[in-house]
């Protein structure tokens, strides 16, 4: 199976139309190793699909991360941009603010979330977002990294 048929294979079984330009938009995504933001997408899709409003591509990659088929990272610069992780468990991201570059993170305090919410506010978590910023190791040597956004 190529990629465009795995893509198309989770956009079925979630019940979206593998169209085109989601699938180039999966396409585009998966080959980037770090974070991209909608315009940078949107330059590249424009090389495949020549009549592509970027409104449509925000609407695409909101979809796509409503579905939970690629994750939306909040940049500390507020600036937003979209990541493809090919790692279905449940896990979180170490995002690096400088070079963009992604790592995946097991450790999830779900259960301790879970506890104190359940003990001191007597409600029940549903879900959970977690995203930790920082430096990766090659960026946090370097000096004036931090100051790159
Ligand atoms: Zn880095
Ligand atoms: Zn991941
Ligand atoms: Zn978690």
């Amino acid at each position: 199976m190529n990629n465009n048929e795995s893509f198309a294979e989770i956009l079925k079984g979630l019940q979206l139309k593998a169209t085109t330009r989601r699938l180039a938009v999966l396409s585009i995504l998966s080959g980037e190793q770090a974070y991209a933001s909608p315009e940078e997408i949107w330059k590249k899709l424009k090389r495949k699909l020549n009549t592509i409003g970027l409104p449509t591509v925000y609407r695409i990659l909101e979809e796509l991360s409503d579905n939970g088929v690629i994750t939306k990272i909040i940049h500390p610069s507020r600036q937003l941009y979209y990541y493809y992780c090919g790692n279905a468990g449940h896990h979180h991201h170490f995002i690096c603010v400088s070079c963009r570059k992604v790592e995946d993170l097991n450790f999830c305090a779900s259960r301790e979330i879970e506890n104190e919410v359940s003990r001191n506010l007597k409600g029940r978590v549903l879900s959970h977002i977690l995203q930790i910023n920082g430096l990766c190791e090659p960026c946090s040597r370097k000096k004036g990294a931090i100051n790159a956004f």
